[in-house]
Formats: C-alpha cells, sequence, structure tokens
C-alpha cells in the first residue's frame, strides 16, 4: 500500500514517525520547505529536517525537534563575534546546513540532497520536496511582514497574525517525484500540521493542489487541533486572527475542498454531525500522540480507515 503524507514539522513527524513504523506501508512524505531560511550563510530546512531526525531516530525527543545529545559551540562563537543567535542551531546541526548549503552552491537540486541525507542517516520511507524552488511564508504583523523564522523564533509567536503569504509560490514548479508520488498513491493522509503555515505552503506550489484532485487516492486530514486548542505551536491563535474557528471543525472546513475524510478527537465528538454537513466523512479516535505507540496506533487506524468503504 503507497502512502503519501503531507506534513509540516514536529505534527508532521509524528505522524511520519507512526507510518514509517507500519511494515505493509510504502511511505512517501512530501514535507514543507516554506520554513526554509538562509543562517550564518547556511540554508536551513527546518521542518524536513525534523522529519528527517524523526525517522532517523537522530531526534531531540523532549524538544520533539533538533538533534539528540547536541551541542552549541558554534552558535556561541557566532554570538561572540556579534551575530544574532536567536535561531537555535546545534554543532550536529550546523554539519548537516554546511552539507546542504555546498550541495546547493554546486547547482544540485534541494530535492535530490534531501533524498541523499535521507538515505545517508537510515531513513526507510522517502522524504520529497514539494518544489525544488525557493518558496518562503511571510508573516503580517502589527509592524509588518516579517519571515516566518523571525515570527516563530525570534517573536516566539507573540505577535498577532494579520496576514500570511508565501513568497515565491507564483513561480515554485512541484518537483516530478511529488506530483508521480500522488499520483501512484493509494491513500494520502495530511498530517496534523499546521493548516495554515505547513500545510498550505506545499499546496501553494504549482501543479500541486491539481494533482491531489486528480490523485485517485482517498484524501483523510488528521486534525491538529483537540477540543479547540492546539497541542504545540501558534495554529489555533493564527486562525482565530485570521476569522476561522480554532476547532477541528474549523480545520475541517478549510480542507473541504481538498479532503474526503478528517480524523478528529474523541473529546470534539460533539462536532461530528456539523463536520458530515460539510461533506466530509469524520471518523472519531484518539489523535494524541504521546509515545511511539500512539503514533503506530493512529497509524494503523487511518490506513485501515481508508480501506473501508465510505
Ligand atoms: P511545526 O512545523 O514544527 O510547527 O509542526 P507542524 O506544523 O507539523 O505541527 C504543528 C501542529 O501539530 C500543531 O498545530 C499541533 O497542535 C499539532 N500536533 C502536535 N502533536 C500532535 C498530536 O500528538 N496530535 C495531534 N492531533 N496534533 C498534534
Ligand atoms: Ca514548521
Amino acid at each position: 500500500c503507497k502512502v503519501v503524507l503531507l506534513a509540516g514539522g514536529v505534527g508532521g513527524a509524528k505522524m511520519a514517525e507512526g507510518l514509517d513504523g507500519l511494515d505493509d506501508i510504502d511511505l512517501a512524505i512530501i514535507g514543507n520547505v516554506a520554513d526554509d531560511a538562509e543562517f550564518h550563510g547556511l540554508w536551513v530546512s527546518p521542518d524536513i529536517d525534523t522529519v528527517t531526525y524523526t525517522l532517523a531516530e537522530r531526534i531531540d525527543r523532549k524538544q520533539g525537534w533538533g538533534v539528540a545529545d547536541e551541542s552549541h559551540r558554534a552558535l556561541s562563537v557566532l554570538a561572540e563575534l556579534g551575530k544574532d543567535a536567536w535561531m537555535s542551531l546545534g554543532d550536529r546541526d550546523f554539519g548537516l546546513h554546511i552539507y546542504r548549503t555546498e550541495r546547493i552552491r554546486n547547482g544540485d537540486r534541494r530535492s535530490e540532497i534531501a533524498a541523499d541525507v535521507a538515505k545517508a542517516f537510515g531513513v526507510k520511507s522517502r522524504i520529497l520536496l514539494p518544489t525544488d524552488d525557493i518558496l518562503q511564508t511571510q508573516i503580517k504583523t502589527d509592524p509588518g511582514w516579517m519571515s516566518f523564522q523571525e515570527y516563530f523564533v525570534r517573536e516566539a509567536c507573540r505577535p498577532d497574525v494579520q496576514d500570511i503569504r508565501f513568497e515565491g509560490a507564483e513561480k515554485a514548479q512541484a518537483t516530478p517525484e511529488a506530483l508521480a508520488a500522488i499520483a501512484e498513491a493509494d491513500l494520502i493522509v495530511i498530517a496534523p500540521s499546521n493548516p495554515l503555515v505547513s500545510i498550505a505552503p506545499i499546496l501553494s506550489v504549482i501543479g500541486m493542489k491539481q494533482a491531489l484532485q486528480a490523485a485517485a487516492a482517498p484524501k483523510i486530514a488528521v486534525s491538529p487541533i483537540i477540543a479547540g486548542k492546539v497541542v504545540k505551536g501558534p495554529a489555533d491563535r493564527m486562525m482565530a486572527s485570521l476569522g476561522l474557528e480554532a476547532t477541528a471543525l474549523g480545520v475541517a472546513r478549510h480542507y473541504a475542498d481538498l479532503a474526503d475524510a478528517i480524523v478528529i478527537d474523541r473529546q470534539d465528538a460533539a462536532l461530528e454531525a456539523s463536520v458530515e454537513a460539510l461533506g466530509l466523512r469524520c471518523i472519531v479516535d484518539d489523535i494524541l500522540m504521546k509515545n511511539r505507540e500512539d503514533k503506530l496506533r493512529l497509524a494503523r487506524f487511518v490506513v485501515d480507515c481508508a480501506a473501508l468503504p465510505a
């Protein structure tokens, strides 16, 4: 069974780990590159690296991102030399960014580099990029537009979000690998990632939405919002300030023209009828993934749901 997962960072990586752990699944993950940015002359790709480090079992489990057993000596030197050090980049992590940047300078495709890193780190599933072009999320707050990492890390998501745009989307072409994986999929899963800044940029790439709509595979989303709250991050506040309802129903409404079904949490079971009224199949389950068992169980459940007639 061929599964395609659309995934952001931490929430996406949890779902990826569950699906990657199922033996009967051939998994391709289409990750988010719109959080990418250059730091200290190096190209950093936080969401792709979170998925890669998770599946390579190198992830810092407590944080959910970054490398385990990490140190920050290089960053402390940069700080000493007067450079901004608000973006936490560890020494081991720097090694990967150096490698990626050198290959980009040599003219290699970003998706080829991501695939080679995943392979070298022993990742079984395929990690695909939605585009090889530069696509960057920008966030409008009171003082004006800022890059995603400035909003997310430097400002710690404190400012209210007035608007979101994906710089480069009008020119970003989908990769042939992502399009082929979508066309060949038996199931497409939308991870419980931030719908507005993790999944939306993937969908903003030229040809991506059309490919998903044309795909024969059923499309199942998993809600990142449980009982009106995120597990982590700014998705609920972002949704609310942009006029979307910050509930599993709001997520369902957001995905109504794309997904066939959505999995919502048992705590949100009362929303089932309203979700189905949108024309989506509503599946109720436990969707909080606290450990590896939860991830494997939810992944199995989603795959089995897809096999059932609607
Ligand atoms: P980021 O790029 O690191 O911000 O990560 P994502 O966009 O992939 O995921 C962030 C979203 O994951 C947040 O909206 C969280 O609510 C959601 N999330 C994190 N852990 C879980 C979980 O265990 N279950 C569900 N359903 N959502 C989760
Ligand atoms: Ca992210």
